[in-house]
């Protein structure tokens, strides 16, 4: 859609101003306080509609990516008393756009950051459409227990009641919170916090979109007051094996969808077209029809690695269920869903195509 993006105006203007003008308060009062008490976050901006701009406040549609990270960070109010902030951009895209190379740029520069001694956290403000994947990849090659809370939005930054100032806000407030440290990647919107691994999209528009659908949320933040609930016990950040720093691509691996009268079709091109591995988002628990079943165990032999998870929202794929995972040469996911099924199994190929190893992974990831 091409829009001719407008100067914030109206709603927009008003509060971006507001914003603008208590962020300078804020930051002056809490520099004359003696504001180097005060933990210094780095804001990696991406894009996304919390980046959105429409015509008019009010406007169907918008172009995501439209304002940059000082825009983002001066619309927030109050947001100098909870931390320092500086800011950079590392993209600006729509994240259904996210690709292999921004996210190796992303996680080389998260971890340089990370690594610098002038940063405390980090907060990165990314698209809501593929959050899930990015969080959970950076989760795993992220060498540092510095916090790292990602945000996004689902409505543009121009909009009426704009959820992007908020977020912001409170995802700061987990950053700099006493218990963030060594959580890997934390996903905060709408007054929740989820981490990378259990956290989906499940609502095409509304705010309240991010759920961990089998755990619960990590907690709750309300107006920057930060609760935790339960650790997470997987594997990740410093503990993980995977690392960025010698890869300049990623192996193709691609989730093929199943479905009523599946044809083994689309696997096939896949093995034919490059794929080093293959996640089957399969009907109940990780199922497809005989023909596809064929076709992937085909790949399977020919040294194609094929991640069986599912196209339901809940739930667990199990081993050797209704398919016999140990015959057929097969992964089983568990509890990660086909977009994070394939994020780990491009950081597994980068290590092994051991099928044995690879479903050991999907046990400690
Ligand atoms: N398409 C947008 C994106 O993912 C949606 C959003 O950010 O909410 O960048």
């Amino acid at each position: 859609m091409s829009l001719a993006v407008a100067t914030p105006r109206t709603t927009q203007l008003a509060a971006l101003t507001l914003g603008l003008l208590a962020g300078l308060a804020t930051t002056s009062a809490a520099v004359a306080q003696g504001a180097t008490a005060l933990p210094r976050v780095r804001v990696l901006a991406t894009g996304g509609t919390i980046a959105g701009a429409q015509a008019s406040s009010t406007d169907y549609g918008y172009k995501s990516g439209a304002y940059d990270v000082n825009t983002l960070i001066n619309a927030v109010p109050n947001l100098g008393k909870l931390a320092q902030i500086s800011g950079e951009q590392v993209a600006n895209i729509g994240s259904q756009d996210m690709n292999d190379e921004v996210w190796l740029k992303l996680a080389k520069r998260l971890n340089a950051v990370l690594a610098s001694g002038d940063t405390d956290a980090v907060l990165i403000t990314h698209g809501t459409d593929t959050l899930e994947e990015t969080s959970y990849f950076l989760s795993l090659v992220t060498k540092s227990d510095k916090p790292v809370v990602m945000v996004g939005s689902m409505r543009p930054a121009t909009a009426t009641s704009a959820d992007g100032p908020a977020n912001i806000y409170n995802g700061v407030a987990v950053a700099v919170s006493p218990r963030a440290k060594g959580r890997g990647t934390i996903v905060a919107l709408n007054d929740e916090f989820h981490y990378a691994r259990n956290v989906v999209k499940t609502d095409t528009t509304s705010v309240q979109t991010f759920k961990s659908l089998n755990r619960g949320p990590a907690g709750v933040v309300h107006t920057g007051k930060v609760e935790w609930f339960q650790p997470m016990d997987r594997k990740l950040g410093p503990k993980s094996e995977f690392s960025v720093d010698k890869l300049d691509k990623l192996p193709r691996v691609d989730i093929i969808y199943a479905h009523a009268n599946m044809s083994p079709d689309l696997i096939d091109a896949a093995v034919r077209n490059g794929a080093k591995g293959i996640v089957i988002a399969g009907v109940g628990d990780g199922n497809m029809t005989t023909p596809a079943l064929e076709a992937a165990k085909k790949a399977a032999r020919a040294g194609v690695v094929v991640v069986r998870s599912t196209r339901l929202p809940m739930g667990l794929t199990l081993r050797n269920n209704e398919v016999n995972d140990d015959e057929l040469g097969f992964v089983a996911s568990g509890e990660l869903n086909p977009p994070k099924s394939r994020v780990l199994l491009q950081l597994a190929l980068t290590k092994t195509t051991d099928v044995k190893r690879i479903q050991a992974m999907f046990y400690e990831y």
